[in-house]
């Protein structure tokens, strides 16, 4: 395992016209599934503790699985904790995360940002960079009016400049989760642009699964330097995992070794389409030249 500057990695790949990918683990297998693509694909990795497993296993035993199995791998990694609270952001940095998403959007834009800078300043000292997310986020299954949900322009300059963050996730027509057949209409590239003008820090887009490649591309040129990508990979899983279920009672280990199978190419193709396979070790043999 190498241990990536998640800082250098973003600006490599800002620099690189290219974006990094965060992917959640659910279980060994899916965090396999996700170390071994990277080393197939030759691509960095951010391995995200994100919002499902958390309620399941705490923010401690899933940082020290991924640790451990990535320890085990060649992989390029990133330690990446998504949609931290205030307490569990604390706890990441003292296990060893090394990258920090903390969300305040329950709170009222001006604790919002008083909260988020306080973050900053203690990530920072760390050395950790801090991601944020402005702009509502709907569920899949939310119908919405998207012009209440899209990140405001302004706000996000306001937001960003007052609070330092690293990294801004943003709103412009993605979901949490995804729609089955996508029908709503395309992410606004337009929005996207103007928020990156506004801010000047690469963008991040949540919710990425199932979006169109004019649309990943579309984004990327927008200043879109990471997406989370979740859905789609565990979909992935889930028919190799049923393929086996399906010929009747089998070993739970049979259907899950399936799972993590169907799971590794379906992350390459994410890899592939952001632009970052091919790309690890792009940060340190460019530090080195
Ligand atoms: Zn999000």
């Amino acid at each position: 395992m190498k241990l990536l500057d998640p800082h250098a990695t973003i600006e490599a790949a800002r620099q690189g016209g290219y974006a990094v990918g965060a992917y959640n683990m659910h279980n060994e297998e899916t965090c396999e599934a996700l170390l071994m693509a990277a080393e197939e694909a030759d691509s960095p990795v951010i391995l995200q503790v994100g919002r499902a497993i958390i309620p399941h296993w705490g923010v401690a035993r899933s940082f020290e699985m991924t640790k451990r199995l990535a320890e085990k791998s060649g992989a390029e990694v990133i330690f990446h904790l998504d949609h931290g609270s205030w307490d569990e952001v604390h706890e990441a940095i003292k296990l060893g995360f090394n990258s920090i998403m903390y969300d305040g959007a329950h709170l009222p834009l001006d604790e919002n940002i008083a909260s988020t800078k306080r973050i900053v300043e203690i990530c920072h000292s760390f050395g950790i960079p801090v991601e944020a997310e402005l702009g509502k986020i709907p569920d899949a299954d939310e119908k919405v009016d998207w012009s209440d949900y899209y990140t405001d322009v302004e706000e996000a300059r306001r937001f960003v400049k007052e609070t330092g963050v690293d990294t801004l996730a943003i709103s412009v027509g993605i979901v949490h989760g995804v729609v089955p057949g996508r029908p709503q209409e395309p992410i606004s590239i337009e929005r996207t642009r103007e928020i990156k003008e506004a801010v000047g820090i690469p963008l991040v887009l949540h919710g990425a699964s199932g979006l169109s490649n004019e649309e990943v591309q579309g984004a990327k040129a927008a200043g879109v330097c990471k997406f989370n990508a979740d859905t789609d990979l565990r979909h992935a899983f889930r028919r190799g995992f049923e393929s086996v279920w399906a010929q009747g009672d089998r070993q739970l280990e049979d259907a899950m070794r399936e799972g993590r199978k169907q799971m590794i190419p379906a992350t390459i193709e994410k890899m592939r389409q952001y632009g970052c396979a091919g790309r690890a070790g792009g940060v340190t043999r460019r530090a080195a030249a």
